[in-house]
């Protein structure tokens, strides 16, 4: 009963924040936990992959922004939206340590993945170009299972409504290292330019971060109930 109310406390909470602040969709957070009980019986299971981390900043963008650090502050909204909504997480990462060897973090990263064998493998990034006006969150995927592309589309569409600019559409890869040695329908979500200045201001604002998170996980809930 307590975690009932608890449950139900941060889905207000969360609607709330979301309904005041952002244009949503018919998408609010109640359609997303309705939809979510609904397939709760297959078990769905999502591994978010908060890319970089240790040694390895990742992108580092105008203000000496840290990509590894806003792939691990979205990846754990993210995180905490699907649990609300009864989806089970397992993170690759839910601090800043990881091997300082590139090779070996990948590895450990694609060896939890398929182990866990999940629904979903979602990876967190965010991009970067090197002129300054190149914006807009793009999902890649890779062409190996049917469904990544499914799930790239759901997500990149959900991220569009966040930011009607941005014109941006899902694109196949089949060489990063994640989308190659995952053997699971596996994304991944470069969130926005750091190389681009109002972007990656806004990447680093707890309202933006809810946006995005909130975005990707409408996505990924829309192909669960599909
Ligand atoms: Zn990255």
């Amino acid at each position: 009963m307590k975690r009932k109310i608890e449950l139900f406390m941060v889905l207000f909470l969360l609607m709330g924040a979301i309904i005041a602040s952002y244009k949503l969709s018919e998408w609010t957070a109640d359609v997303v936990k309705d939809k979510v009980n609904e397939i709760d019986k297959s078990n769905p299971v999502i591994v978010i992959d908060p890319g970089h981390g240790g040694e390895d900043p990742g992108k580092v963008g105008i203000n000496d922004i840290l990509e590894k650090d806003i792939n691990l502050q979205i990846s754990m909204k993210v995180r905490d939206l699907l649990e609300e909504v009864g989806i089970e997480v397992v993170m690759t990462r839910e601090d800043d340590k990881v091997p300082d060897r590139k090779k070996e973090d990948l590895g450990n990263r694609v060896e939890l993945i398929n182990k866990t064998r999940p629904t979903i493998a979602l990876c967190i990034h965010q991009n970067s170009y090197t002129t300054s006006d190149i914006f807009g969150a793009q999902v890649f995927y890779h062409t190996k299972t049917a469904e990544a592309e499914d799930i790239a589309t759901m997500v990149q569409e959900s991220l569009r409504t966040i930011d009607p600019a941005n014109r941006r559409e899902i694109k196949e890869n089949d060489t990063y290292y994640m989308l190659k040695f995952s053997e699971v329908p596996t994304i991944i979500v470069e969130c926005g330019f750091l190389t681009n200045p109002t972007e990656a201001q806004k990447l680093t604002t707890e309202e933006y971060q809810d946006e995005v998170a909130f975005a990707i996980c409408e996505g990924i809930v829309k192909w669960l109930d599909n």
